[in-house]
């Protein structure tokens, strides 16, 4: 059984960054940035107006002024200022050179073509060219998860095609005799097949890309027809079927796609039966069938893989420090490595963590509201409430 660490460390040993392809901005949310996007003109590319109102030099704005023109956001005023002259302007429209300010249309009065100023000693108004970013900046840099304040970043540095790291491709093969689709009601020793719901979810919040989701029966032959069948992968999810038991077929079906088993047994409560191999490049992991199981297991090691092929980064789920909200106890007491699934919220300034009522590791219910992870220490695993613990946040 090898220790919840050393398990990282083997996955991470075998994964590497994807490959960039370029992608339109409309895909982009959520992908990392490969190469620095720098602007390409000055932001703003001309002295632009602030404000409604006049354009005007501050030293004339005390006896009455001529407007002879408009300059507004994409139509600028072609012309020039003579002594005593201004023009109407827009936000967001052009300054001419010659004035040096821009008074809002507030602070003045209009009768026909005359203006008065009435407070000259205002702001200038005038967002000067490149104040924002310079030619040649760099708008987002290179590694940055590309969110929506950055894709707007690039469209305005004019980069519609961004070149991110691939989505990874996953496929996820769910195996069991006794497993039917959720619309469906199950008879005899059936149970409703929930892992493929909870495991389609889990990769789209993790920026991967699920090409194939099969439910198989536990047969080897079906199981490998399957997944020979289908285009090329990065990950290759396997639900359920990961023990030793007389129906359990992940183990022999990796081995017989050619993966090498790189381990098998893992030191964690829930999820001791972790198998992770891999293929040249294309890793797989069997997962314990187990609802608990797998959403432990997928948040420990598959979303960090994920993140780690995405970014780069080998970081895996960060620690913080909150107080528990009640006495707890969990039973059983057990020499593993437990991570308890939790409800970590923030209040006033700090995180209050509930462990959540599991009644074990089948009760895909008792996740509903986990967001965390407690670790749980050795034997007895008893808490009281108010005592701070290290817990790990999951996206
Ligand atoms: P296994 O890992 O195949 O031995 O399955 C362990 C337990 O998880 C068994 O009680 C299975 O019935 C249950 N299980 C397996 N796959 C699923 C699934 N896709 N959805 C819900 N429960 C499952
Ligand atoms: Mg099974």
């Amino acid at each position: 059984m090898i220790p919840v660490d050393a398990a990282w460390h083997t996955i991470h040993t075998h994964a590497k960054q994807l490959e960039p392809i370029r992608v339109p901005l409309t895909s982009a949310l959520g992908r990392t940035l490969r190469t620095a996007a720098c602007a390409d003109a000055d932001s703003p590319p001309f002295d632009a107006s602030a404000m409604d109102g006049y354009a005007l030099r501050r030293a004339e704005a005390n006896a009455p002024l001529r407007v002879i023109g408009t300059s507004a956001a994409g139509a600028a005023f072609t012309g020039s200022l003579g002594a005593s002259e201004c023009i109407r302007i827009f936000t967001g429209a052009p300054v001419p050179a010659d004035a040096d300010c821009v008074i809002k249309q507030e602070d003045t009065t209009r009768e026909g073509d005359v203006l008065s100023v009435q407070h000259a000693d205002s702001p200038a108004f005038i967002r000067r060219r490149g104040e924002n970013r310079q030619s040649g900046d760099v708008v987002v840099p290179a590694g940055t998860r590309l969110g929506p304040a950055e894709l707007a970043a690039l469209a305005s540095a004019g980069i519609a095609q961004p070149a991110v790291t691939r989505a990874p491709r996953c496929v996820h093969l769910v195996t069991g005799n006794e497993l039917v689709a959720p619309d469906q009601t199950p008879t005899g020793a059936q149970i409703r097949d929930s892992n493929s719901t909870l495991i389609a979810a889990l990769l789209q919040q993790h920026g991967a890309e699920l090409i194939a989701q099969t439910r198989v029966p536990d047969d080897l032959a079906a199981a490998r027809a399957t997944i020979e069948s289908l285009p090329t992968f990065d990950l290759l999810l396997i639900s359920g079927g990961a023990s030793v038991g007389d129906h359990d077929i992940a183990r022999p079906l990796l081995e017989a796609l050619g993966f090498t088993l790189h381990f098998q047994q893992i030191n964690l409560r829930p999820g001791k039966p972790l198998v992770f191999a891999s293929r040249g490049p294309q890793l797989a992991f069997a997962l314990p069938g187990n609802p608990v199981s797998h959403w432990v297991v997928f948040q420990l090691f598959v979303a960090p893989l994920l993140l780690l092929l995405q970014t780069g980064k080998t970081s895996p789920l960060a620690r913080h420090p909150g107080q528990l909200a009640a006495d707890t106890q969990l039973p059983p007491p057990d020499a593993r490595q437990t991570f308890w699934p939790s409800r970590a919220v923030l209040t006033q300034g700090s995180y209050e963590i509930t462990v959540l009522p599991i009644a074990s590791s089948g009760d895909s219910s008792g996740l509903v509201g986990a967001n965390a992870l407690l670790p749980v220490p050795p034997p007895p695993g008893k808490f009281a409430a108010g005592q701070t613990v290290d817990f790990l946040l999951c996206p």
